[in-house]
């Protein structure tokens, strides 16, 4: 029993440290090494007229409708092209839209593949910081490849709140729900699919990239997370930013309550008059999100050979963003 379910332990592990390691802007880097190609695509079915393409940055979905594709997110630089290509498998129809989550790199950096007439549409937040494409706190620099294209790719339809793109089955609802992995987060739902496409504000199960320079907030993320989770109905399916699968929004309502843990934490540490050294050497994945398919750094190390050192590294960056927003 102990080896069936240590066995158990680590099957989770894999795939979510896989997720891990695609995660975010650091497995950006990792991808960003591999050579764009459309056969590096893994192309997944969701539903009737949804899929995800998965590989070359975050997941993209690709919705099908009777004018043409839109897609969600367009992965890193150079991959818009392979995108295109590994689409023709699935339809012969042209991307006439791209939404973007967010403003990181491995998010929109394919936009500039597309021809100018495809609507770009993102939270008006995003719009502002695509055009800056400003670094990710406690991660790399991000290249400006709509500078290098005067503006090609940048959005030119926003929202605030909320936005419906489409109609009948083909509708598309755009929500904001606060702060939370950046200051522009969209959540964009595929209502007749009854599945959505979270971004990277839910990227995998593990620890966020508070990205408080691009306007994200540890303090915001949690509450935020909670918002969508609560008024996100008749959803079935979840697109996360980086994992392999699609998750729930069981899982979701999951990731609100990990978050709030940690925010929690690092808060009382610091009231306590504790250090930040002190929670990042002493804070470790509480056990009930291990059992609920949260790796620990070790488990990431060893299956994945991704470095307890660079884990440490983004939780030492979201415990001092958490610590500067509280007073
Ligand atoms: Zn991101």
């Amino acid at each position: 029993m102990v080896e069936k379910s240590r066995t158990l332990v680590l099957k989770r592990g894999f795939v979510l440290a896989a997720l891990l390691v695609a995660g975010a802007v650091l497995a950006a880097i990792g991808a960003a090494q591999q050579t764009p190609s459309a056969a590096s695509i893994q192309v997944d079915k969701v539903g009737d007229n949804l899929y995800v393409l998965r590989g070359g940055g975050g997941n993209t979905a690709a919705f099908i409708t009777a004018k043409g594709v839109t897609l969600v997110d367009a992965k890193l630089p150079g991959w818009g092209k392979p995108i295109l290509e590994k689409l023709k498998e699935i339809t012969e129809k042209p991307v006439t839209m791209i939404i973007n989550t967010h403003t990181h790199f491995d998010h929109v950096g394919g936009n500039v593949e597309f021809p100018a007439t495809v609507d770009v549409v993102t939270h008006e937040n995003t719009a502002n910081l695509m055009r800056e494409m400003r670094p990710v706190t406690g991660g790399p620099e991000q290249p400006n490849v709509f500078k290098e294209k005067n503006g090609l790719g940048l959005p030119n339809r926003t929202f605030k709140d909320r936005m419906t793109l489409g109609n009948g089955d083909e509708r598309i609802e755009l929500y904001y729900f606060g702060r939370a992995h950046t200051g522009g987060d969209a959540w964009v739902v595929f209502p007749a699919l009854r599945a959505m496409h979270s971004g990277d504000a839910f990227a995998i199960k593990n620890l966020p990239l508070i990205d408080a320079n691009n306007g994200g907030s540890g303090v915001e993320y949690p509450k935020t997370i909670a918002k969508a989770a609560a008024a996100l109905k008749n959803i079935d399916t979840i697109i996360t930013g980086h994992n392999p699968t699609t998750l729930t929004i069981a899982d979701l309502k999951t990731y609100a309550d990990f978050t709030r843990e940690f925010v929690q934490t690092v808060q009382a540490a610091k009231k306590a008059g504790r250090t930040i050294d002190d929670v990042v050497n002493s804070w470790k994945v509480p056990e009930r999100f291990q059992k609920d398919g949260y790796p620990t750094p070790e488990q990431i190390q060893e299956i994945l050979r991704y470095p307890v050192a660079a884990q440490t590294a983004r939780l030492r960056s979201n415990v001092e963003v958490i610590w500067n927003e509280t007073k």
